[in-house]
């Protein structure tokens, strides 16, 4: 496996993921009973963000720029909603513990330090120096387990939780072409059948339009029929030759009025994120 989250850490697809994976904890913690935070592909969970030989700058066109932007009040529409400040509070957080402007809080972070006494996380992270990493900074986290292993492989052992309630990410690196893809749907599938009500998110990554199109389709069959919402923010028309256009996340059984939350936060977030308004950004059912 090549893959190392370092290289990406902060860019504008982690601030799409973080900032949705917070307002869900929020949604969900409105209700006193606890839950079970379930990182299938976890990282090392905490990032520095300038490593000579391994930060690649992209968090200068993710979390930089929009830290920068709330701080000077130069973000598209005024002032940025709740969700987004909800988030930058959540990084500087990390910065003020680390004792660095150059800390950046990978999903185990940003979500332990939210977790309440009645909340549980298990985290699991399948390459081992990365385990290592994640193993040092949060073993002696209370109510937290963490595994070395596949991630996926969880979403039919670790499911349903005794707390009949989770939140569970499924975030891999889909560099195998197509394997990660299949392996999705089969374990929102796995999940779904011993856990109809677990809310999932899912992130992909968008290249060309049509192949976001088709995955959507696929997930919508594969999860039917609880319902499920896709948030896409991309920074580069669809279609073009950068790589990576832009970043998707597929929510299955969003929290009530979760939608119409994004649709207010997302296009503020695009209009920082894609300054030149080449991208775009959506919040689809299919
Ligand atoms: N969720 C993290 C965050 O938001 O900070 C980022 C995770 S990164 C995109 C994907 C991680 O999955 C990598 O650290 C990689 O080593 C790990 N990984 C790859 N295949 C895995 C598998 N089958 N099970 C668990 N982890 C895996």
């Amino acid at each position: 496996m090549k893959y190392l989250h370092a290289h990406h850490a902060g860019n504008f697809a982690d601030v799409h993921k973080h900032v949705t994976l917070l307002a869900l904890l929020a949604a969900m913690q409105r209700k006193p009973k606890g839950l079970l935070y379930l990182d299938t592909h976890a990282g090392r969970g905490t990032y520095d963000l300038d490593q000579p030989g391994v930060t690649t700058g992209e968090a200068g066109d993710g979390v930089l720029r929009l830290m920068r932007a709330v701080a000077d009040g130069s973000g598209a529409a005024g002032a940025a909603p709740a969700e987004i400040t909800d988030y930058i509070e959540a990084v500087r957080s990390e910065q003020r513990t680390r004792g660095s402007r150059q800390a950046y809080p990978g999903s185990p972070a940003l979500m332990l330090n939210r977790l309440r006494d009645v909340d549980r996380a298990l985290l699991i992270e399948a390459q081992q120096d990365e385990f290592i990493a994640l193993r040092r900074e949060f073993e002696r986290q209370p109510r937290t387990r963490l595994r070395h292993g596949d991630g996926f492989a969880a979403l039919a052992s670790e499911l349903p939780p005794v707390e009949r309630r989770a939140l569970v990410l499924i975030d891999p690196p889909y560099e195998e072409t197509r394997e990660d893809y299949r392996r999705v749907e089969a374990g929102l599938q796995a999940a779904l059948q011993r856990f109809e009500t677990g809310v999932l998110v899912v992130w992909y990554p968008i290249k060309l339009g049509r192949d976001a199109a088709n995955w959507r389709r696929a997930v919508v069959d594969c999860v039917k029929p609880r319902s499920v919402r896709f948030s896409e923010l991309w920074r580069f028309p669809l279609d073009s030759r950068v790589g990576l256009n832009g970043s998707g996340l597929a929510i299955v059984n969003p929290p009530y009025l979760f939608d119409e939350r994004m649709r207010a936060w997302l296009p503020w977030l695009a209009g920082v994120l894609d300054p030149a308004h080449a991208g775009g950004c959506g919040v689809l059912d299919s």
